[in-house]
């Protein structure tokens, strides 16, 4: 099932995130996509077995691979990114080492957006480069030359966030993806804090979609998982000298080229065939299971983040204890012109960092005294959430990469939920009267 609006007929996403991938049980009739905790599958003889081990035919084998849960899962992520392909993952970090073990060779460099979540600019600057010798260079996207300026010949990957975390930038997607193209380098999108019912990167150009699942597809704050979505538009064949997994021959598949035998759907098909077996970070149909019935609201869920996160972003624009607010749904938001082009119906997801006037001090007693609020590690929950990043998510950057990534000293990052928007706003009036007692 797939999405296109231009046609008459098509499903769009509000009935995708139902029914992609997710057909009633063949065998019970049950509607629901079942937790299929199964670790390997019966052949139906030698030459099916022969046959789905080397490719010649699609079918499940073991669990590590592929699994059924798992796969509907694929489907749906698929379907709602308009992508070709996807193959799940444990959480979003193995996501990225994924794709990355599948693009990269070891020597070859890549560029980040410097404005990415602070896990993932460890993984970056300190995991790739000393287990992979892989050497990232980050650039501020707010001038997207600067991307251009750092390709080199060694350059094999550029990456960035659709809506960066914590900051809530938004990417000029289009722009980069022009970049990469006349560099004949893939664009990986992470689209995480989007989420595909905001905005569709294979649409602007991207090659490759990331995704922690654990966010706002979930939403309920209970799965972790991770995915990799194959837009299938780059051509691997043609650059296959730099891309040798994906354009030339795999000696563990009997010489199978990934990029021309799967030529619809290359990463997608490489990934669990190679990456998942060899890597071993398949997702676990239990975490699958609950992800899928997440995402079945995701379109009401990002509706209702977006309205009440402008509605807070608006509040704490006009309260005298805050310096800032970055949220690009605000007019005067530098990433508003970008969130307007990029992200539906002028929403902007639910993740947005705000300054205090009183400074790292002022931000502590904020999250200390907020009761609706959660204080936690994590974002697209339906509960409202708040962090101080600069001590925590983004605590492992250097002092110039966490402002660089907004991660400032004064800065609080909210993800805001789903309850009455009443109790958000009270909470925090609470929260911020209490931070300007503190500070008076
Ligand atoms: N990408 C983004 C934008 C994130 O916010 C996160 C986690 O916060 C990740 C990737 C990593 O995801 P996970 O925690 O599922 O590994």
């Amino acid at each position: 099932m797939t999405q296109d609006n231009n046609k008459p007929n098509a499903h769009r996403f509000e009935t995708l995130t139902i029914h992609a991938g997710s057909a009633p049980d063949e065998t019970t009739g049950a509607v629901g996509t079942p937790i299929h905790q199964a670790v390997s599958y019966k052949f139906k003889d030698t030459k099916q077995a022969a046959g789905v081990f080397s490719l010649k035919e699609m079918g499940f084998i073991y669990s590590r691979i592929n699994n059924p849960t798992v796969a509907a899962l694929e489907e749906k992520l698929a379907a709602l990114e308009n992508g070709v392909g996807a193959t799940c993952t444990p959480s979003g970090l193995s996501a990225s080492l994924l794709i990355f073990t599948a693009l990269m060779n070891t020597g070859d460099d890549f560029i980040s957006s410097c404005k990415i979540y602070g896990g993932t600019t460890s993984q970056f600057r300190d995991t790739f480069k000393r287990s992979f010798g892989w050497g990232c260079t980050f650039v501020d996207p707010t001038d997207i030359d600067n991307f251009k300026r750092a390709i080199t010949d060694k350059t094999k990957v550029i990456f960035a966030e659709s809506i960066s975390n914590p900051e809530g930038f938004v990417m000029d997607i289009e722009a980069l993806a022009r970049i990469a193209e006349d560099a004949k380098i893939p664009l990986i999108i992470d689209n995480t804090v989007a989420t595909p019912f905001l905005c569709r990167p294979f649409d602007y150009g991207a090659d490759i979609i990331t995704h922690s699942t654990t966010k706002y597809l979930s939403g309920h704050g209970q799965a972790m998982g991770g995915a990799v979505v194959d837009g299938g538009s780059f051509d691997w064949i043609k650059n296959a000298d730099r891309y040798p997994a994906l354009g030339k021959d795999d000696p563990s598949y009997h010489n199978v080229v990934f990029g021309r035998d799967f030529a619809e759907m290359p990463i997608a098909i490489h990934n669990h065939a190679v990456g998942l077996r060899d890597l071993g970070m398949n997702q676990q149909p239990m975490n699958a299971y609950l992800t899928l019935l997440g995402m079945e609201t995701l379109p009401l869920r990002m509706e209702r983040h977006s309205e009440n996160a402008m509605k807070v972003a608006e509040y704490l624009q006009s309260h005298p204890a805050v310096a800032w607010v970055n949220f690009a749904g605000l007019k005067d938001s530098p990433s508003h012109a970008l969130g307007k082009k990029y992200l539906r119906d002028g929403m902007s997801s639910s993740l947005f960092t705000f300054g205090l006037k009183g400074g790292y001090d002022s931000a502590v007693s904020v999250v200390e005294s907020v009761k609706i609020f959660t204080h936690l590690a994590n974002i697209g929950d339906t509960r409202s959430l708040m962090i101080h990043p600069a001590s925590t998510t983004h605590s492992e950057l250097h002092e110039d990469q966490k402002v660089k990534a907004g991660a400032l000293p004064e800065a609080l990052r909210v993800s805001i939920g789903l309850e009455h928007i009443d109790d958000i706003i009270n909470d925090l009036d609470q929260a911020l009267s209490h931070a300007a007692q503190m500070a008076a």
